[in-house]
């Protein structure tokens, strides 16, 4: 019988999914409301309108409606390089010697190389739809950036990216593929904002963080006419378009009649890892079925395993929203660390919410395990795997391990958010063995935590 399972499963086109799913209607509690940091009060429309695509912002504070169709426009994109495949792991579980059952859903068969363009290509859809010129973001790693490039060049609008610097600087290939699809790219913090300008004198020669590449982009939106902001995580919205991972995983798996036991993502502001487990959380929280899940953050970056759960603000500019979340600070700086897609303060608030709530778990992995776990799934799977993504292989990894000690026969499945084609300067460090465990220090975390608004 085990024979039978493929080792990859794909829906047809006309499965790919035709609605995304709003966890939060399953949600008894719901996630806390984003807050005006001026009033304290829950962001209205009104007041959310001005630096986000109207739309989005409609399903950013909707936190009832269970589906939203996917317009016709994307599922027509979602056909370039969806449906995405399932894979069983038989090389992995064969080299770990595991009784487990190991299974990935893999993002990166795109040109920017992983989930985001998901919700790229969503939110370019409602920009144009309004009929704005173009729209700003910030990128870490530079894959954000790059879905984004790609979908704002589909629709025919400007698309002016900030880029952490030490992404921009780590990562000149990101850049080329961004400005081959039309994006103007600029590494953060920048002397071009007035916040990039007054980042840079509070810390001369800092690498940036995701944090202030928000403040940027959001500063450069509301000062020119046409143009709104854009996030390519963390965000209710983000969370929903990236339904469609989980909504596809959860049908290959049913066509091949399994259940995972155990499901794992890697968390940076929690996209990825709310979109493969949403359709899974949302059985859990009916009542109708039980699943394990861990979020598997960088031990650099600890959101949820060493945060606070508190208002805080979304940017290191202190201008966004304040929002409820497992967080480490908006002044936290992680060291330049490779997974440069994780390096963020903060965690989604559906997911922090889920987290509070008991409903997931969380654990913070070193880079250099994680890197030995790349490069053992890149030699016995084939498919050179994104730093970010590692996170997750090394937990599946571990978990299919635990199986080989207990004799268990758990069935893993795991998000394999991306290609590392684009994070060869990462794998160099480990290969070269010069790579380096940052952990920040309590003092470090109390600090910065000490710093957050005083909400409540
Ligand atoms: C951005 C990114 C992540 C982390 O972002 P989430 O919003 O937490 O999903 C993970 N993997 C890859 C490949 C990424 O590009």
């Amino acid at each position: 019988m085990e024979e039978k399972i493929p080792y990859k499963t794909y829906l047809s086109e006309n499965e790919i999914p035709k609605q995304w799913y709003n966890v939060r209607a399953d949600m008894k509690n719901k996630p806390a409301p984003l807050l005006n940091p001026g009033t304290l009060k829950p962001m209205t429309l009104e007041e959310l309108t001005p630096v986000f695509c109207e739309e989005l912002c409609r399903q950013e504070l909707d936190n009832d409606t269970p589906f939203f169709d996917i317009p016709q426009e994307i599922q027509d994109f979602y056909k370039m390089y969806r449906p995405a495949p399932l894979v069983r792991a038989y090389f992995l579980e064969k080299a770990l010697g595991t009784p487990a059952k190991i299974y990935y859903k893999f993002e990166g068969n795109n040109t920017s190389g992983s989930h985001k363009l998901n919700s790229a290509i969503a939110q370019a859809y409602y920009a144009k739809k309004q009929g704005l010129k173009g729209v700003t973001t910030e990128t870490g790693a530079g894959q954000w950036g790059t879905a984004l490039s790609m979908a704002c060049s589909y629709f025919g609008l400007d698309c002016q990216v900030y880029m952490v610097k030490c992404s921009y600087e780590q990562k000149p290939f990101r850049r080329e593929v961004m400005r081959t699809y039309g994006a103007k790219v600029t590494p953060s913090p920048s002397n071009t904002t007035a916040v990039g300008r007054k980042i840079l004198e509070e810390f001369p020669g800092t690498t940036g963080s995701l944090g202030c590449a928000i403040s940027e982009a959001v500063e450069a939106a509301v000062t020119q006419p046409g143009y709104r902001y854009v996030l390519g995580s963390v965000l209710n919205q983000v969370l929903l378009h990236q339904t469609v991972i989980g909504l596809e995983a959860k049908a290959a798996l049913d066509k091949i009649g399994v259940e995972p036991d155990i499901i794992i993502g890697c968390a940076g502001g929690g996209s990825n890892l709310g979109g493969l487990i949403s359709p899974f959380v949302g059985q859990k929280l009916r009542g109708e079925a039980d699943y394990q899940i861990i979020a598997v953050e960088p031990a650099s970056c600890p959101s949820f395993t060493r945060g606070k759960y508190a208002y805080d603000f979304c940017d290191t500019g202190m201008i966004c929203p304040l929002a409820k979340m497992y967080t480490l600070g908006s002044h936290f700086m992680p060291s330049p660390s490779h997974a440069g897609g994780l390096r963020y303060h903060g965690m989604s608030s559906i997911l922090s919410q889920l987290y509070h709530d008991g409903y997931i778990e969380a654990r913070a992995v070193e880079q250099t395990s994680v890197f030995a776990a790349a490069e053992m799934f890149a030699r016995v799977e084939g498919t050179l795997p994104a730093p970010e993504s590692s996170h997750a292989i090394r937990a599946a990894i571990d978990e299919a391990l635990k199986c080989k000690e207990t004799g268990e026969e758990k069935t893993i499945l795991f998000g394999l958010t991306g290609t590392g084609y684009f994070d060869l300067k990462a794998y160099e460090s480990f290969n070269d063995g010069t790579m380096t465990d940052i952990i920040p220090t309590d003092e470090q975390i109390a600090d910065s935590l000490s710093r957050l608004p005083k909400v409540e």
